[in-house]
This record gives C-alpha cells, structure tokens and sequence, in this order.
C-alpha cells in the first residue's frame, strides 16, 4: 500500500469516528425537547385540575348564596299560606312554593355533582403531582447525561480533528485540497471504502476492472455515484 493510501485510509477512519460522534450529538435537540415536554405535559394536568377545583369551589360559594336566597323565599311564602283566606289563594301559594322548592333542588343537584367531581379530583392530584415530580426527576438526570455525553463527545471531535490535520498535513498540498473539498462537500466523508465491491459512501457498485485495479492498492479510485475517493481496507496485518 502507497503511503498516500495509507494516509487516505487513516483520515477515513477519523472521519468515520468524527461522523458518528456528529451523529449522537445532532440527535440530542430532540433528546432535550422531548424531556422538556414530559415535564410541560405533567406540569399542564395538574394545573388543569388545580384550576377546575378553583373554578368549582367559587361556582359552588355561588350556588349556596342562590340556595339560601330561595330557602328565604320558601319561608315567605310558608308564611304568607297563614294568612291566605280563599282555596284559590292556596293553591297559588303552594304552586309558588312548589317552583322555588323545583329551583332551589337544580342548584342542590349541581352543587352535589360538584361536590363528586372535586372529591374525584383532590383524590387523582397526589398522583399528578407525583407524575410531576418524576417527569422534573426524569429530565433533570437525562439533561446531566446529555450534558455530559455531549462533552466527551465535543473532546473527541477536537482530538479527531487535531489528528486529522496532523494526518492531513503529510499529504502534498493540492491531495489535501481535494480531501478537504470532499470532505466538506460530502458530509464529512471524503474516502469510502470499497466494501461487498460497492461503494461504501453511496454504495454504488463498482465494475470488475475497478475493483481489480483497488486490490492494487496503488491509488485511489473515485466513485461515479458520490463523487468519494474510494479504496479497499488495508489487509489485515499490512496496516
Ligand atoms: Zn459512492
């Protein structure tokens, strides 16, 4: 193997770890994002029973003061039945009593069922609560992991790159332009290697003549599909 093979095949292998590490830090926004939406999502439900608890306890205050002012009314008119004289008048008076008695019992109803649902939801809040707790728990160890992944992995792209311009620095100059045009051009790989006789960036198959021509291993092929450098792996133990 040429020593510009060798040098081609050590900067793939750099740019292979540094694209992975890209890989794992690109994916943790949305890592983040969903944490952050647990804990929104628990924090929203039991904000939403604080909030109808808050709501049915001033309906409720609103429905006792209604209940008393036709409790009042019915003890009116009961009085007023003393003094009533004709069978007519009576029968009035009941009729009255009986449509204050019919009102006050509608507000009576929506003041139990009121009643049942606070009850229902004072019992669900622990729970809430405790969700909430945990999704904040939760986020919190998983933002410290992502924190902390995310530093090693920004410490082993900087010692990648360093090794990949000490590496790239022994290539003669115009070879390292077209490595770095690639590389820039082609998400961050330049060198393929020629695996299962096909393209390993873009895994167009090679035809038998190229192929021959890498088991050389005396330059570098280029790929018609992606435009990469191509070459077969060092044999094992002629690295
Ligand atoms: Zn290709």
């Amino acid at each position: 193997m040429t020593e510009e093979l060798r040098l081609h095949w050590a900067l793939h292998e750099i740019d292979e770890q540094a694209v992975a590490r890209e890989h794992v830090l690109a994916k943790q926004p949305e890592a983040r994002r969903e944490q952050t939406a647990r804990v929104t999502a628990a924090r929203v439900a039991l904000a939403a029973i604080d909030q109808r608890l808050a709501e049915s306890l001033k309906r409720r205050r609103v429905l006792d003061r209604e209940i008393a002012a036709y409790d009042v009314q019915e003890k009116r008119y009961e009085q007023q039945m003393l003094a009533v004289t004709t069978q007519h008048q009576m029968e009035a008076m009941q009729h009255e009593i009986s449509a204050v008695r019919a009102k006050r019992d509608v507000l009576e109803n929506e003041a139990l069922e009121r009643l049942d649902a606070e009850e229902r939801d004072t019992r669900t809040r622990p729970e809430k609560a405790h969700a909430l707790e945990r999704a904040e728990a939760e986020a919190g160890a998983t933002v410290a992991r992502l924190d902390a992944e995310a530093a090693t992995l920004k410490a082993e792209l900087l010692a990648l790159e360093a090794r990949r311009a000490e590496t790239a620095a022994a290539l003669p100059a115009a070879t390292r332009t077209r490595y770095e045009k690639l590389r820039a051009g082609r998400a961050g790989r330049a060198v393929a290697a020629i695996e299962n006789s096909a393209c390993g960036g873009c895994h167009r198959g090679l035809p038998p003549h190229a192929l021959q021509e890498a088991r050389r291993r005396e330059k570098l092929l280029m790929c018609d599909g992606c435009g990469r450098l191509l070459m077969l792996p060092p044999e094992p133990g002629a690295a």
